[in-house]
């Protein structure tokens, strides 16, 4: 997978969907969204492919550590690349992020969202995902992630003639 990264969100409270989805259009990351578990199960079981995947743990139909479970499974009948996973946890206890990572999740963020926060774990799992799908095609650097970001302008162009 090449170019602007494609995060996958999975949430179900429209407020937090919003906040989410502000942050990932000012970060430059194309996204899709999914509102419960089973949703965003059905699309990697269809084989959609994200650079990585933003869960929210409490949701209704499937909540967030079935799906990951359930993914995690799915990967292993097929030996496909990891998805990246993280949990987005509305505490920041102990037992809540242990139960994330028993479940199979890479990481976790708390909701309110820190922006920078959020991006800094974004990136790294982008990081970690593209260099495991080009295992056999050599390294990506972090810095191809940001290739969304406006060109900067050629201000010679057309201006002399
Ligand atoms: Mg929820």
């Amino acid at each position: 997978m090449a170019g602007a990264p494609r995060i996958l969100l999975v949430e179900d409270l429209p407020a937090n969907v919003l906040i989410a989805q502000h942050f990932l259009e000012e970060f430059g990351f194309a996204h899709d969204l999914a509102t419960n578990g089973q949703q965003a199960l059905d699309r990697i079981l269809a084989g959609e492919e994200f650079d990585a995947i933003l869960m929210d743990v409490q949701m209704p139909v499937m909540d967030g550590r079935e799906a990951t479970r359930r993914i995690r499974a799915f990967e292993r009948e097929t030996g496909g690349t990891a998805n990246q996973i993280i949990a987005i946890t509305a505490h920041a206890m102990a037992k809540d992020r242990e139960e994330c990572f028993e479940a199979g999740m890479d990481d976790y963020i708390t909701k309110p969202f820190d922006g920078r926060v959020l991006e800094q774990k974004l990136v790294r799992a982008i990081a970690i995902r593209r260099k495991s799908e080009n295992r056999f095609l050599g390294d990506v650097s972090v810095s191809d992630i940001h290739t969304q970001q406006a060109p900067t302008s050629d201000s010679a162009v057309g201006s002399t003639n």
